[in-house]
């Protein structure tokens, strides 16, 4: 769903007479194709503080793309403003995770000591307070993004530090307001397989074997991809591999938006090669000669350090022309921008904005692997599956088959937050029981857990016993643990608030439905709703599920039948009928 909708900005917004000729400069820098649109928007909004109609005229005319498909895109992505934004846009964090760790008294005190509302600007210009969906911060919460400078573990004590700080940044000009280092790294150390493996051995072993062997290893390994939909890599890269076609893609999917999500956060962070060197492999095996990472625009403070690794791989001939010494291998990565919306994490979706669209999901058939980025065969992996491909390679499939399960082979990198002493990013193999999992994090007693995030199943204590495994919980890989305080009913609103915020708007059963979800919920939650409201809930639950035309609607009931099944009677309790 559009965001904002489109109107005639004030007068005083629009600037007139706003000197619109660095837009020019912007354009020629930034503009080779359509697909740059929404980095021309970026670096225009950086420029102007937001983009104003007659910025955007001007991007229109200098582009040739037509006006409103440039507006329609600035009113798809949360960090696209027309309306005027403060020097410092401050986003706090609302999904479950920062709820959970107090975000409420954080997002009060801002309010007190800017002044303003969430939505709104303070009068000299200064500050724009937003409310923002999950910052993949969900291990340090309640977290801040100030511009691209995200703060962790923020408590209301904190925030008139905060805003002075920013103050005295802005009070000195040879400063950028986004300066500061970011925190990035996880509370528990991330000790992973990542860390162990040699580097390059993977690639240096890919290259070593005939070109189709390479989807050959990785069907013996039984990886399936660790995005959350579990479909076999090896089987999907062999169809990109039949497509007769000179121009095929390699896209890394680092937009990891599902909430109490971030272990993709930290191996870019601390295992950047690794995902590279994974890319590399697969534009071996297919045949590939371009990459690119979609980064999410809440990750913008990682670019920095993915362009130095980049840099530092052309730099030893791992990316480039002939990679690592071998005719005709030519393969690069460019890292290319998100612009705040969960949907482009949905791979069809991702595509349309790296064409310079708004995230709205194809239809499929045809899948990316036969006609994707350009309509060319595509490869979109997660970034974990592809640090999994390098592992894979140099250290064989037998030993990555050995891990695990029957169906689920492997080890698996798991989001760990909530009500536990100790969250953080964990390796676990793939079948480990959710109640080992919460002995290994510091979980006891809690009542229950989320798995696979919002759009994953509310798991009660009565069945902990349960696998993490693509046959039981299938887990993208985020846990959110439940103490035994907690109420149910306001993890669904949470979840379902987020649903009804990120919806791309294109079908009514996901555009009307998450909204409705989240009206009646509402209404159990406050006293005012009637037992009939729950079999209401349940029976639209379904509908949305069933007929919503991409994964986010599908998903997005989850919460509530998964409670409906397990906590009906809290539904229950909170009805008072006369
Ligand atoms: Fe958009 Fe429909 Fe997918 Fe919801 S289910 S995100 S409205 S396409």
């Amino acid at each position: 769903m559009p965001r904002r909708r489109v109107e005639p900005l004030p007068a005083s917004d629009a600037g007139p007479g706003l000197d619109v000729s660095t837009v020019g400069a912007i354009v020629a820098a930034d503009y080779h194709g359509e697909a740059d649109l929404i980095a021309v928007l970026r670096r225009a909004q950086a420029e102007y503080g937001h983009l104003p109609e007659p910025v955007v005229r001007e991007i229109a005319r200098l582009t040739g793309i037509l006006e409103s498909r440039v507006f329609s895109a600035i009113t798809f992505y949360a960090f696209l403003a027309e309306r005027r934004q403060g020097k410092f846009i401050v986003r706090l964090c609302r999904t479950i995770s920062c709820d959970l760790q107090g975000k409420d008294r954080v997002a009060r005190r801002l309010e007190n000591e800017l002044g303003i509302g969430f939505g709104e600007t303070t009068g000299d210009g200064m500050f724009t307070l937003e409310w923002t969906n999950c910052l993949g911060m969900c291990d340090q919460g309640p977290a801040l993004l100030v511009n691209d400078r995200v703060l962790t573990r923020v408590h209301a004590e904190s925030v008139p530090g905060i805003i002075a700080e920013c103050r005295h940044v802005a009070a000195a000009p040879a400063r950028r307001s986004e300066g500061g280092a970011s925190r990035v790294t996880t509370s528990v150390p991330s000790a992973t397989t990542f860390s162990t493996v040699e580097a390059e051995a993977g690639l240096k072993a890919a290259l070593s074997l005939p070109r189709s062997h390479i989807t050959a290893v990785l069907s013996t390994s039984g990886l399936k991809g660790r995005g959350g939909a579990g479909f076999l890599t090896g089987t999907k890269w062999d169809f990109a591999v039949a497509q007769q076609s000179d121009e095929k893609y390699i896209v890394c999917n680092a937009d990891e938006g599902e909430p109490g999500t971030f272990k993709d956060r930290v191996i870019l962070s601390e295992s950047a090669d690794l995902v590279f060197e994974g890319m590399t492999i697969a534009a071996r095996a297919i045949g590939a000669r371009e990459g690119i990472v979609y980064l999410r625009g809440e990750y913008a403070y990682l670019r920095p350090h993915l362009e130095a690794v980049l840099a530092h791989r052309r730099r030893h001939g791992l990316l480039g022309t002939n990679v690592l010494g071998v005719d005709g291998f030519d393969f690069d990565v460019s890292v290319r921008m998100g612009a705040g919306a969960y949907v482009c994490g949905e791979e069809t979706a991702l595509l349309e904005s790296l064409e310079g669209r708004r995230g709205t999901p194809r239809k499929r058939p045809p899948f990316p692997p036969v006609s994707g980025l350009w309509k060319k065969p595509t490869i979109i992996d997660n970034v974990e599956t592809l640090a999994w491909v390098a592992c894979i390679l140099a250290r064989g499939a037998e030993w990555f088959a050995s891990i695990g399960t029957e169906t689920s082979r492997g080890p698996k990198l798991f989001s760990v937050s909530g009500d536990c002493a100790a969250p953080g990013v964990y390796e676990f193999p793939l079948g480990i029981t959710v109640s080992a999992l919460l002995d290994q994090v510091g979980g006891a007693g809690a009542r229950a857990v989320q798995v696979g995030g919002a759009s994953g199943a509310c798991v009660p204590a009565s069945e902990f016993g349960r696998r993490l495994a693509f046959e039981d919980l299938p887990a993208g890989g985020s846990v959110i643990v439940f103490g035994p305080e907690r109420d149910v009913l306001a993890v669904v609103c949470n979840f379902l608030e987020f649903f009804a915020d990120e919806s791309c708007g294109k079908c009514v059963p996901c555009r009307i439905g998450t909204k409705r979800m989240y009206e009646i919920v509402k209404r159990v939650t406050s006293g005012e709703a009637e037992l009939a409201d729950i079999d209401r809930l349940e029976r639209l639950a379904e509908v949305v599920k069933r007929t919503s035309f991409c994964g986010l609607g599908q998903t997005a009931p989850n919460p509530v039948l998964s409670t409906l099944t397990h906590f009906r009677h809290e539904y229950e309790e909170h009805i008072v009928e006369e």
